[in-house]
């Protein structure tokens, strides 16, 4: 494999300019043993990394840009959920054969979001294997500032950013051979960087949606002890899910995946807060229920009955009888 070519195209197409001012940090980048970084004085680092395997976590046909774009963006939506801002890259890539035209359009996909959040690729690994793309983003936060997934308290407001459900409805019509009428919502899903950094200092909680809203929220739940009710006619949807049956697009909503929006919760006063927030970067940002002290999730829908998604896979799910 000409594995320093592919290093040096890398290299080369991955050189972000920064805004004036700016500092990155870099003391050494690509072409030592390892990368020498420097943190903003007094700022803890935070640290996230994620695998995507052709055909596991995208789908066989997903071009290398989007390949690159979703890779940095579901790394970068972990940081986001921290409330932390991120900073640094590593990158392994394992790829079936040298192909320097497929490196350099993943080298243009990777610069169109690191470009945009001032990203520095600062390192990786450059392997012949089966298609495997791992990155390890870094970033950093005033210490005690991280959102964490424990803190939810009863009375609380639940709330979450853009939309739910297209990336899993995108998906499904991928993998059934028909037309996907939104697919940039499952290849390019916008990570919540901004709204994160905001939220740092007011939300009690916070995670990204990757796994599906229940599952998601369920893990707040576990990890602050205590439930919630959800509005299901509040779950905020992208227009091509409007014309499904009620029943399917909870089902998208709620046990679907990949839409990498922040959950997260506020004390109950908040609404205006919220307002604000949206109008100030321009996303909607919807209340979806209420964290209660009994454990367990509760849908209910406009009419006051519960609903019982099937299949969603999380065992803490429990029904108000
Ligand atoms: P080593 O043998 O010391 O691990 P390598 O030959 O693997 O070093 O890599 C040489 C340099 O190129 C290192 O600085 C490494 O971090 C960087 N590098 C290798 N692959 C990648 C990649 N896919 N993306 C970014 N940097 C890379
Ligand atoms: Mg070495």
């Amino acid at each position: 494999m000409k594995e320093f070519e592919l290093i040096r195209q890398i290299q080369q197409a991955t050189s972000v300019s920064y805004p004036p001012g700016f500092e990155h940090g870099v003391r050494l980048g690509i072409g030592d043993d390892a990368a020498v970084l420097e943190l903003p004085a007094g700022q803890h680092l935070v640290a996230a990394t994620d695998t995507l395997n052709a055909g596991t976590h995208f789908p066989i046909d997903t071009s290398p840009f989007d390949i690159a774009y979703k890779c940095l963006a579901v790394n970068l939506s972990d940081l986001a959920a921290m409330g932390a801002t991120p900073r640094w890259a590593l990158l392994s890539l394992s790829l079936p054969q040298a192909d320097l035209g497929w490196v350099r359009s993943f080298s243009e996909g990777f610069m169109s979001l690191a470009q945009a959040h001032n990203v520095t690729l600062v390192g990786g690994d450059t392997t012949s294997g089966p298609m495997s793309i791992s990155l390890t983003a870094l970033g950093s936060i005033a210490p005690g500032n991280q959102l964490k997934r424990s803190g939810a308290k009863p009375g609380e407001l639940v709330v979450v950013s853009g939309t739910i459900g297209g990336a899993a409805y995108a998906l499904e019509m991928l993998q059934a051979g028909k037309p996907v009428p939104q697919r940039h919502l499952l290849d390019r899903p916008v990570p919540r960087v901004e709204l994160g950094q905001l939220l740092s200092g007011y939300a009690s909680a916070c995670i990204d949606v990757s796994d599906g809203l229940l599952a998601d929220l369920g893990h707040v739940l576990k990890a602050s002890a205590c439930g919630a009710r959800l509005d299901l006619e509040k779950l905020p949807h992208t227009a091509v899910l409007a014309d499904l049956d009620d029943m399917v697009r909870w089902r998208y909503q709620l046990s679907g995946g990949d839409d990498y929006e922040l959950l997260f919760t506020l004390p109950s006063g908040s609404r205006s807060l919220l307002a604000g927030w949206s109008q100030q970067l321009d996303i909607k940002l919807s209340v979806i229920g209420e964290i209660e002290g009994d454990e367990g999730i509760r849908c209910v829908a406009s009419d006051g009955s519960s609903y019982a998604p099937e299949g969603s896979g999380f065992e803490h799910f429990r029904q108000k009888t």
